[in-house]
């Protein structure tokens, strides 16, 4: 369902009144997650408090390049998108499939528990938005679904949060995908700082959104949680237009996907292959890629094993192994089956682009490849 925000209600809540949200909904059975700074970049881990989110902290991306900064002020959202995605957390990179016990003659295999908690995910940008609706429809509503995937999105309560000061590597305007969340939240927040001060205005896109906006309306016991003025609204309105106007980067998608099926032998691809590491970075920080492949473990002793999924990428030569060798051995075509799956193969496969102008396969790889500038490369006939 498609969102116009203008047209629903909205409070202002202040960083305690956020602080409120995050008790609300841990008292009511979800394990909260959201931004926190480890190792010199924004992670996704579980919170308890406000304190914990990267207040002050912005970010300065680039291809192959990504590097904290202070902002000299008290914002918590204003920084971009980290290396993790949501995927790391509904489709983490290893996985339990299945562990056997051999007893004498006989094999007993017991499937892994699917238990996972309620997640509650704070601060998901727009373009990861779209990026959970792409998954969603690869590993969810497939003719077999993928149950552990099912079971960790089910009962997610997700907190939006639009984009106010986009990186260097991000063009989700290219790709239909950003600034403003439009849909796939429970409440979307917008920060504001101005001469009004720090607030975030709030507005539900779900019924249980409603009834937690409501809780919190209830709850408040000072000024924490008000009424959106008009002001709040238009202040918000412009946070979005003007990072609409920021994107770092762009890509012409106008007939992108016939473009790249046109050119499969054009000489780009061995250009870009000159340069990439088959690395396999930029296919795991991409919140959309979910090529995996099986690994059987063993003890020493031969009788307890366990079957592990983990996540795999379509620049390892050994992915597409088939009997006697592998589809694509060599390097431009493993960059060129990537890039033009992302954006044309995938339309016809699954009704959408498979990129959502994230910009993290730019930032992450260490050879400062960036998709954007390869298309570019091969739609003005530059190889
Ligand atoms: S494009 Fe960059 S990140 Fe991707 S495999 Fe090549 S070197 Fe690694
Ligand atoms: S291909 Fe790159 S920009 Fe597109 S969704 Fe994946 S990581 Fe983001």
């Amino acid at each position: 369902m498609e969102v116009l925000m203008d047209d629903i209600r909205g409070m202002v809540v202040l960083l305690p009144g956020l602080q409120l949200l995050v008790d609300v909904l841990r008292e009511r059975g979800w394990t909260v997650i959201g931004p926190t700074v480890r190792d010199g970049v924004v992670v996704h881990a579980e919170i308890e408090s406000v304190d914990q989110l990267p207040r002050g902290v912005g970010d300065v991306q680039d291809s192959g390049s990504y590097r904290l900064c202070q902002r000299g002020d008290e914002a918590v959202f204003r920084y971009v998108v980290g290396p993790q995605s949501w995927k790391s957390l509904l489709f983490p990179s290893r996985e339990l499939l299945w562990s056997g016990r051999q007893t004498g003659a006989e094999m007993e295999v017991e499937p892994a528990d699917i238990d996972p908690p309620r997640l509650a995910l704070l601060g998901v940008r727009s373009c990861d938005l779209h990026a959970l609706g792409i998954h969603d429809t690869v590993l969810a509503r497939r003719s077999a679904p993928d149950a552990a995937y099912v079971s960790r999105r089910e009962d997610n309560f997700i907190i939006a949060v639009t984009c106010s000061d986009p990186g260097g590597t991000c063009f989700c305007v290219s790709m239909g995908t950003g600034p403003v969340p439009d849909r796939g939240f429970d409440l979307a927040l917008t920060e504001l700082i101005d001469a009004d001060g720090h607030r975030f205005l709030v507005q539900p896109g779900s019924d249980c959104g409603e009834e937690i906006l409501d809780e919190l309306t209830t709850r408040a016991t000072g000024d924490e949680v008000l009424n959106a003025a008009r002001s709040d609204r238009d202040a918000a309105r412009e946070v979005g237009a003007a990072a609409a106007q920021r994107m770092g980067r762009s890509l012409d998608t106008d007939g992108l996907r016939d473009l790249l099926y046109a050119n499969a032998e054009h000489p780009q691809w061995d250009d870009v292959a000159s340069r990439c590491l088959a690395c396999t970075n930029c296919t795991l920080v991409c919140p959309t890629c979910f090529c995996t492949s099986v690994e059987d473990v063993s003890d020493l002793s031969g009788t307890e094993t366990e079957r592990w999924r983990v996540w795999d990428s379509c620049f390892n030569k050994d992915f597409s192994y088939l009997h006697g060798g592998s589809v694509r051995s060599s390097v431009p075509s493993r960059y060129r089956q990537w890039a033009t799956h992302k954006l044309a193969s995938w339309m016809d496969q699954f009704g959408t682009s498979g990129c959502v102008g994230c910009g993290r396969c730019i930032t992450w790889c260490p050879a400062a490849i960036d998709i954007t500038a390869e298309v570019g490369a091969i739609r003005s006939g530059e190889g």
